[in-house]
């Protein structure tokens, strides 16, 4: 089944048609990325309309779908009238995760048919990856680990953290990567047990932990990878805290396979953690889905209750942050199989000390 038959299957009477408003679904459901449009989904036909920009590329470029301008005399929802009308559509599946409620205002008093919030649903299909997505995010992860190891001898004590954060840019792009799936997160010294903190001006010095969390897009899909490494030398307290972190990680690893929820996979990460004494300091959860978007569903987080199935993708990524002091995160990404996982993540995990 494509991805477009996927859609199809939710038009089961409770809606006979899917507006599709957000660039993941539109990429997902016609297999090609266009920044800005609005596509929708019918058993009678699918329309895809965008402006002059992309008009081209999308003709060229969008199977399933029959592809049409919008432009001032023919505005969006006059468009999506129209085939409201010539498709017999009366009710309207939408994202409501991806809708301001300004433009949710618009299109409930501007279309001729009914809304009903789908979001879970159409987002929901994206969670079990075909082959060619893996494939993709195989490549993405490929650059990113490339990336790492290029950018580990440009860093030295005196630089910034932001400088560190331009190199890692540089060498993620210079691979191959054609965005960036986050801001990269460049951490250093005391600042490294802020979890999700901003590169800044701190001049990186010899006894520091520096935390680097970053990824790319490769054909619109994304990698995401974390490591803490030391620079000069780490004391016994950090390397007692490195070496738990990693522990847990490979804790969390052995447990996932599908069938698994993902509240066991984080509670065997958790559960190393806790026993070193360490468990107030990992707040956040195990791991998340991606693959469109860095962060999808389902989590494997202590309120995962979802059996994860194989083709499904996961991070690995526990964490011990310790205030004022210093943290450690530890990330690979992970593809559900059915009896383990494949670590796409191939950066090296042993406390590197630069
Ligand atoms: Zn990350
Ligand atoms: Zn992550």
């Amino acid at each position: 089944m494509n991805n477009l038959e996927k859609y199809l299957t939710l038009l089961n009477g409770e809606v006979d048609g899917l507006l599709l408003t957000s660039r993941y679904s539109r990429f997902y459901g016609a297999q090609y990325d266009i920044a800005e449009g609005v596509a929708i989904v019918t058993k009678a036909g699918c329309r895809y309309f965008t402006d002059s920009r992309y008009i081209e590329a999308a003709q060229k470029g969008i199977q399933g779908f029959q592809v049409l301008e919008t432009n001032r005399e023919n505005p969006y929802n006059d468009l999506l009238n129209r085939a409201i009308a010539d498709f017999g559509v009366t009710t309207l599946g939408y994202e409501e995760g991806y809708l301001s409620v300004a433009e949710f205002l618009d299109y409930e008093k501007n279309l001729n048919a009914k809304l009903v919030s789908l979001h879970s649903k159409i987002a929901g299909f994206r969670a079990v990856k075909e082959p060619w997505e893996l494939d993709r995010m195989r490549k993405a992860q490929e650059i990113t680990d490339q990336a790492f190891a290029e950018v580990l001898p440009r860093i030295k004590a005196g630089m910034t953290e932001k400088q560190v954060q331009a190199e890692l840019i540089y060498c993620l792009y210079k691979n191959g990567g054609e965005n960036l799936s986050f801001d990269p997160i460049v951490v250093s010294g005391p600042n490294t047990s802020l979890p999700h903190g901003v590169a800044g001006d701190r001049v990186l010095q010899e006894g520091d932990f520096i935390t680097l969390d970053f990824g790319v897009l490769w054909g619109g899909y994304c990698s995401d990878m974390t490591r803490t490494v030391a620079l000069g030398y780490a004391t016994d307290e950090m390397k007692k805290v490195y070496e738990t972190v990693l522990a847990a990680q490979q804790a969390g690893i052995s447990a996932t396979k599908a069938g698994v929820l993902g509240r066991d996979i984080d509670a065997a990460a958790r559960a190393v953690i806790t026993e070193a004494g360490y468990g107030a300091y990992f707040g956040h959860g195990y791991g998340h889905s991606l693959g469109l978007e860095v962060h999808e569903n389902p989590n494997c987080n202590p309120k995962g209750d979802v059996p994860m199935k194989v083709n499904m993708v996961c991070s690995a990524e526990p964490g011990i942050y310790l205030p004022g002091k210093f943290g450690v995160r530890i990330e690979d990404v992970v593809i559900f199989t059915a009896d383990g996982c494949e670590d796409i993540t191939k950066s090296p995990k042993n406390l590197i000390i630069l």
